[in-house]
């Protein structure tokens, strides 16, 4: 037997995130395979709604326990992960996933220590070798990839997921068992406050979830000309990154920052324009399933990483990039300037 709890995470939108699904019906995958039952903890404001016990029933999770509060509205460490441990002391699993997020990382490495649990994370690929769970995960920026086997002396297993890196099996549809709790937290207990929070009120598409990004580095040379990968990126539903020589510029927001200390991303296409392709930048994007790099520069080091590249000005390629998909499309689309 191999009982499984998925940390889920839910957009704004309170929808399930897309990494969610990926590692929910991974999960349900492998507890099939062991015998074990999937429940999934959600924690959140306003979550007890019909749409997510859907969700979840089309994820193939037996029991979902909702831990509903207005308390929740924001993310707070602390209350949070005093929940989380509550839910994985109750449940006590086998094996603990979630996805290799903020959160993530934020809670499965509290949950490792107050169980002495065997911990992975950012993985990418999971599989039973016989009654063993392994993982794999990349290491040293993408250059060298190994297979983590965990120690069947301890309980529980956790593994946290990088996003759009697993590819699971379809899974059968259940009807979900939903418990809904309160988070029931003596406020004066809590260390932390959280005074405000600025949330992004842009609809655009997650970088971390996106499946195609359109990335701008220092030749962007000012925030007016990421308009471009902006009408780009709107024709293919992607979302629009940068390098970090372009944050500390001042061209794009930090929330844009793609590499080692910006967002690990994992899309099927990753397109850079004007990137030297340093190592700090690959160890964010180096995942990505096809890589397009467009540089002026034929020796740039980005040419030795990608699957295809297109030495010329990026200013010159991504409006005509822009147009050929527009016609492959059937978009309307206004002329590049
Ligand atoms: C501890 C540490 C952490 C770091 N973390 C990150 C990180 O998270 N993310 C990150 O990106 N970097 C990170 N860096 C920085 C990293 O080392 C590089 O400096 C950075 O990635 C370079 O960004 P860039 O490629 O945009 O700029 P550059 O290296 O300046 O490259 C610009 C490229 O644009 C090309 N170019 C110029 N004009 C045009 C044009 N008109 N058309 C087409 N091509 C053009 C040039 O040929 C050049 O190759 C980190 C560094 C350190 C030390």
């Amino acid at each position: 037997m191999g009982n499984i709890l998925v940390l889920a995470e839910v957009s704004q939108d309170k929808d399930l995130t897309k990494p969610s699904i990926q590692v929910l019906k991974t999960a349900r995958n492998i507890a099939d395979q062991v015998g074990g039952n999937l429940v999934s903890v959600l924690i959140g404001s306003n979550l007890n709604n019909s749409k997510t016990q859907e969700q979840f029933g089309s994820c193939g999770v037996d029991k979902v326990i909702l831990i509903d509060d207005a308390v929740l509205e924001n993310y707070n460490s602390e209350i949070y992960t005093k929940l989380f441990i509550k839910v994985v002391k109750e449940q006590n699993p086998d094996y603990i996933f979630g996805i290799n997020s903020l959160i993530g990382m934020d809670l499965l490495p509290a949950a490792s220590f107050h169980t002495n649990g065997g911990l992975a994370m950012d993985c990418t690929e999971i599989a039973l070798e016989g009654s063993s769970l392994t993982v794999t995960k990349t290491m040293y920026s993408n250059k060298a990839i190994v297979k983590v086997k965990f120690n069947d002396n301890f309980k529980p297993k956790l593994a946290a997921f990088r996003p759009n890196t697993l590819m699971p099996k379809d899974v059968i549809a259940k009807t979900t068992e939903v418990i809904t709790e309160k988070a029931n937290i003596d406020q004066n207990s809590i260390r932390q406050k959280i005074r405000e929070v600025s949330k992004s009120k842009s609809k655009e598409v997650s970088l971390t979830e996106a499946s195609i990004i359109i990335s701008g580095g220092r030749a962007m040379a000012n925030w007016d000309n990421y308009k471009i990968l902006f009408e780009t990126a709107e024709i293919l539903g992607a979302a629009v990154g940068a390098s970090r020589a372009a944050v500390d510029s001042g061209y794009a927001p930090h929330s844009m920052q793609v590499g080692q200390t910006g967002k690990t991303v994992s899309p099927q296409l990753y397109i850079a324009c004007g990137i030297s392709g340093a190592i700090q930048h690959f160890a964010g994007m180096g995942s990505s399933k096809v890589i397009v790099a467009i540089n002026k520069d034929p020796n740039a080091p980005i040419f030795k990483k990608c699957d295809y590249g297109i030495v010329d000005d990026l200013f010159k390629v991504v409006p005509v990039l822009k147009e050929e998909l527009c016609k492959l499309l059937g978009k309307e689309c206004a002329t590049a300037k």
